[in-house]
């Protein structure tokens, strides 16, 4: 059986190739999009991120400015003597402009040097607290340019309630030397209120710090946070690099990946961060990626399983059309080539011969007597016998370019191209010898087994018209093979052109 052509097994491979191609640039672009839509979520995050730091930022920074504008007010107040001898309630109104009592501002408190309170915003007879050992109240004693003062957060003594943080300015005699200090207290509450006033998704965090890296307030709220101090942490470090930025960064409060937002509020020692999870960033992303990775994959897969099905039937098919074809170019019973595939040869190495001036050698070999063999021992046998001659003959023609042929009936040809009358007649006696040592007896053979006759003819010192007129020649020959008492090998040129072969010269003789 002849191997399949490799064209016939490479071209379904070219639509599995095809096809694994068209899946890889739809899985690639499915790549690329999805890339897009992950970049379009961290976009989006940023302008949220920003938008709520910008809100908080603005909130806190003018409460802040009203209320210091609240305790400058009060510093000038102190300064006008008509003001100080005014009646207590009356100065109350002067002194206070009522800013203090605002949703979770505590109290504006004039302290005198001694740490106790001088005026209370709070009560016209003002409380009796003690408050010398707040920072506040010590770092204005301690130095006389510090400006506004925002504190770490305390538990206000006055009322013992809501963890607190003040904002204090200095009270400098006409002498600058220290005179007390005017503190406005600010409930945490505050920042807690407007930080859960804004949007940030289940796992996003703000946070407010003093520059110190003191916390004052953070989302999610928990009491314990507040007060700690960040120096030392990775994302604090970043804060205080840059006036303002973005990041991502893990908390070292709760080990969450988050992509943070940070600026430092404008003339206050204060940072705020705001932050999204990057769960929460991309958790849209990631179900649409699901849904569309599945989808292309399933679309991917499909093609590339509607290809192999598609080559696997086109294979089969081209397979089963190459043994068409096979079985329509040899001869069914001997497997050699038949007699059109062996014409066509023909035609294609006469041209061939005839541009390149080569020798073309031509063999037309007939069994002898064969119709008395299959009288003999019948036609089955007489088939087997034919098997046999042409595994002869193809046994001894190997030469690549080589043809043999059944050429009809018990007749079979060969062509050997580039071969010249000696290497054809080597070749013939060859196939005449293995034939009779196949040793098939033939009682009605005058040589008692199963013999052939061959006649060679070759283009060589031979001018023939056509390949047809070669075919005829080495018919000719083989006619005086018959003539000459066949099972011998017979060269047309000894026998002569149109001339009866009998009793000419034989060249090979054998088999007697
Ligand atoms: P010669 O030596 O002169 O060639 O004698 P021959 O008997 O071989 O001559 P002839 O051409 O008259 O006989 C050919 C015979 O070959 C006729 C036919 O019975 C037999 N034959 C042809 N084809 C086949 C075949 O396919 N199978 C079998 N078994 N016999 C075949
Ligand atoms: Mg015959
Ligand atoms: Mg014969």
């Amino acid at each position: 059986m002849p191997k399949p052509n490799l064209m016939v097994t490479r071209r379904p491979n070219i639509i599995i190739a095809i096809s694994g191609v068209l899946a890889s640039a739809i899985l690639a672009i499915a790549v690329w999009v999805l890339a897009q839509m992950h970049d379009d979520a961290l976009r989006r995050a940023q302008d949220s991120v920003f938008n709520v730091s910008l809100l908080v930022e603005r909130d806190v920074s003018r409460n802040l400015e009203i209320y210091d504008l609240s305790i400058r007010t009060v510093i000038e107040g102190l300064k006008q003597p008509r003001v100080l001898q005014l009646e207590p309630s009356l100065r109350q109104m002067v002194l206070f402009d009522g800013s203090a009592s605002a949703k979770d501002m505590g109290s504006i408190l004039v302290i005198d040097e001694t740490g106790y309170i001088k005026f209370d915003s709070q009560s016209v007879t003002p409380r009796h607290v003690y408050l010398a050992d707040r920072d506040y109240f010590k770092v204005h004693r301690d130095s006389p340019n510090v400006g506004l003062y925002v504190s770490r957060p305390f538990m206000p003594r006055a009322t013992g309630t809501d963890m607190s943080i003040g904002l204090s300015r200095r009270i400098s005699r006409p002498d600058g030397s220290f005179g007390g200090v005017v503190v406005g207290t600010m409930r945490l509450k505050y920042f807690r209120s407007l930080f859960n006033g804004m949007n940030l998704g289940a796992g996003g965090s703000m946070a407010l710090m003093l520059s110190d890296g003191t916390m004052l307030m953070r989302r999610p709220y928990d009491p314990k946070t507040i007060g700690i101090n960040l120096t030392g942490t990775s994302n604090y470090s970043r804060f205080v690099a840059q006036p303002s930025g973005d990041f991502f960064g893990t908390a070292a409060i709760d080990g969450v990946e988050r992509w943070y937002a940070f600026r430092h509020i404008d003339m206050y020692p204060l940072i705020l961060d705001v932050a999204l999870s990057t769960r929460d960033i991309y958790v849209g992303w990631r179900r649409r990626a699901w849904i569309i990775g599945s989808l292309i994959g399933a679309l991917d897969l499909t093609l590339i399983a509607l290809a192999v099905l598609f080559a696997q039937q086109m294979r089969r098919r081209l397979l089963a059309e190459e043994e068409l074809h096979r079985l329509a170019r040899t001869d069914g019973l001997t497997g050699v080539d038949n007699r059109r595939t062996f014409e066509e040869a023909a035609e294609k190495e006469w041209r061939r011969a005839q541009r390149n001036g080569g020798p073309l050698a031509m063999l037309l070999i007939d069994v002898d007597s064969f119709k008395g063999f299959n009288d003999l021992y019948g036609h089955s046998a007489g088939d087997d016998a034919l098997i046999a001659v042409a595994h002869c003959i193809t046994h001894n023609v190997r030469r690549p370019g080589d043809t043999a042929a059944r050429y009809g009936g018990e007749e079979f040809a060969v062509l050997l191209p580039d071969t010249d009358e000696a290497g054809a007649i080597c070749i013939a006696e060859k196939i005449r010898a293995a034939v009779q040592a196949l040793a098939l007896g033939h009682v009605a053979s005058s040589h008692h087994v199963l013999t052939v006759s061959i006649g060679v003819a070759t283009t060589q010192g031979e001018a023939f018209a056509t390949s047809r007129a070669l075919v005829n020649a080495a018919d000719q020959a083989l006619y005086a093979a018959k003539d000459a008492g066949r099972n011998r090998v017979v060269p047309y040129r000894t026998v002569g052109t149109g001339a009866s072969a009998t009793g000419r010269t034989v060249v090979v003789v054998a088999g007697h």
